[in-house]
């Protein structure tokens, strides 16, 4: 394949390592894709081998570049990883000196416990714009080094012999042949241990949580110039020019650069973020106040409100494969068309709990309004009805807290393939929901933010104006209608509340 210049995107997921190649259009040129496993040492916690991490990453690069014809063409290089996720390794040998703990698990949950009984919570809020939760990579740091059988790892940190990095991180040392020891500021957001407003470590924080600053990488713009891949790696040197975590790379890739500007995410469960602008906006409704991006040192940094939920794509499984009501997660759409409207019927999928902006851990899944007439299609238009409501609560509670009206919304994702489902989403909202061509956005984020620090891209203008409209989903439902529907879904969300908790009803 010959031709111009191209990025190379590096998407490394939760389950899989991706790689792709984007030109100049924004569109992609080629791309490979290797799954790696998943490691539950114990309920509840969940855990990478690096190495996996590592060698699929480095395998599906390889594939692209061979497959355009070589690293000559690659201008620079981009990181998307999933994040949170940590890592600890030994500087000297590049060997991880764990397994990586991974975002989902909850081996930390204690440790935040113990932080939160304590009162520190406000503290954390306020300087990382993170709750206690054992998501964030902090505690993780300090789990590695406690839990080792050999009882030496604080003593090998303080004497600076052990490195911490997110997958950002990782990738970069291993690109870069151990040369270079940095994150970016969105990833670093997601520690802990980041301040936020300083855009520096917090002393305080890694006191109280217990990470030595010795392990801690160098924080950079999301769009810099981190290093060069080792030339063994590719046959020659290439610029890494990006680091950012997924959810803000989809938010750059989704070219959502002005405030009130958000993108909704639609895969197991949904990632929305909202551009709030370059100052701070902490939330009053349980919402992550998060870094997006910066593009340069000490220029201005976007800030964002992020909310996830729990169950959007995974209520459409459940129909699948809980209920057998069809084949394929795809058919939904057309079973649920059979139907002008769910019949009444509402379906709150809290099936793990329900996240902001109620945030009931022994919430669980509720159908009500069911009747006689009631069909699996209208259970099916009651799963997309709660795939849309929910997204419509956490913007609604973003919207509260950053005191600007959502301008429109942007979508991606797998379930954001399905019409109706993104239909009856404008229509809750009451604003357009925009799906661009393009839907690997994580990987064209990264792209974007690397290409913008070579001159592939020239500004923010330039890359908005690659993003192209697939299809735009107008609201097409009376006010009255959208009220009576969101008062519905209100009172079935009420129902769902508490349910697992033994002084309300019985335990499942
Ligand atoms: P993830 O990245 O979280 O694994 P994906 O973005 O690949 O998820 O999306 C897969 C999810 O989307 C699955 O939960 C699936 O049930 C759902 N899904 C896929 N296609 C559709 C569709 N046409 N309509 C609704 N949901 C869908």
């Amino acid at each position: 394949m010959k031709g111009g210049h191209l990025v190379l995107a590096m998407d490394q997921g939760t389950t899989s390592s991706r790689a792709i190649a984007f030109g100049r259009d924004g569109r992609p040129v080629a791309a490979a894709q290797q799954p790696f496993e998943q490691q539950f040492p114990t309920p509840g916690h969940v855990t990478h081998d690096p190495e996996a991490i590592w060698a699929s990453q480095l395998e599906v690069a390889r594939r692209v570049v061979t497959q355009v014809g070589g690293p000559e063409r690659i201008a620079a290089i981009g990181i998307a990883n999933q994040r949170e996720t940590t890592l600890v390794w030994d500087r000297a040998t590049g060997r991880p000196v764990a397994d990586a703990i991974v975002w989902q698990s909850r081996i930390t949950a204690p440790a935040c416990e113990r932080l939160r009984a304590e009162g520190h919570e406000p503290l954390f809020r306020q300087r990382t714009g993170l709750p206690l939760d054992a998501y964030f990579a902090g505690p993780k740091i300090a789990h590695i080094l406690d839990a080792d059988p050999t009882g030496r790892l604080r003593e090998r940190a303080a004497r600076g012999e052990l490195a911490f990095g997110t997958v950002d991180t990782f990738l970069l040392w291993r690109l870069t042949g151990g040369r270079v020891h940095a994150t970016d500021v969105s990833n670093a957001s997601r520690t802990l241990l980041f301040d936020i407003h300083r855009l520096a470590w917090d002393q305080d924080l890694l006191d109280l949580v217990g990470v030595p600053v010795e392990l801690l990488p160098e924080v950079r713009p999301t769009s810099d110039r981190f290093g060069e891949t080792d030339p063994e790696l590719f046959g020659r040197p290439i610029p890494i020019t990006a680091l950012a975590g997924d959810q803000q790379a989809a938010t750059f890739g989704q070219a959502c650069f002005e405030p009130g500007q958000a993108k909704n995410t639609y895969g197991t469960g949904a990632f929305l973020l909202l551009n709030t602008g370059t100052e701070p906006r902490h939330s009053a409704n349980g919402l992550l106040t998060t870094v997006g991006w910066q593009l340069e040192p000490g220029g201005p940094v976007t800030y964002a409100l992020e909310g996830s939920i729990f169950s959007a794509g995974s209520a459409v499984q459940w129909l699948r494969d809980g209920l057998r009501a069809f084949e394929d997660a795809a058919d939904v759409e057309s079973v649920a068309s059979e139907v002008d409207d769910s019949g009444g019927v509402y379906l709150v999928p809290a099936f793990t709990g329900l996240g902001a902006p109620h945030w009931d851990p022994d919430a669980r899944g509720t159908i009500v309004g069911v009747t006689r007439g009631t069909t699996i299609a209208h259970l099916a238009r009651a799963t997309l009805d709660a795939i849309a409501f929910q997204s419509a609560d956490v913007l609604e509670a973003m919207v509260a807290d950053a005191g600007e009206p959502l301008v429109e919304l942007r979508v991606d994702g797998g379930a954001a393939a399905n019409d109706l489902l993104l239909q009856l989403q404008a229509d809750v909202l009451g604003v357009p929901v925009e799906r661009p061509i393009v839907l690997e956005t994580t990987a064209l984020g990264a792209a974007y933010l690397a290409g913008l620090a070579v001159g592939y891209w020239r500004d923010l203008d330039d890359v908005a104006s690659k993003w192209a409209l697939d299809r735009r989903f107008e609201p097409a439902m009376s006010s009255e209608s959208r009220e009576a529907r969101l008062r519905g879904w209100r009172r079935a969300g009420e129902r769902s509340l508490r349910w697992a908790s033994s002084d309300r009803g019985p335990t499942p």
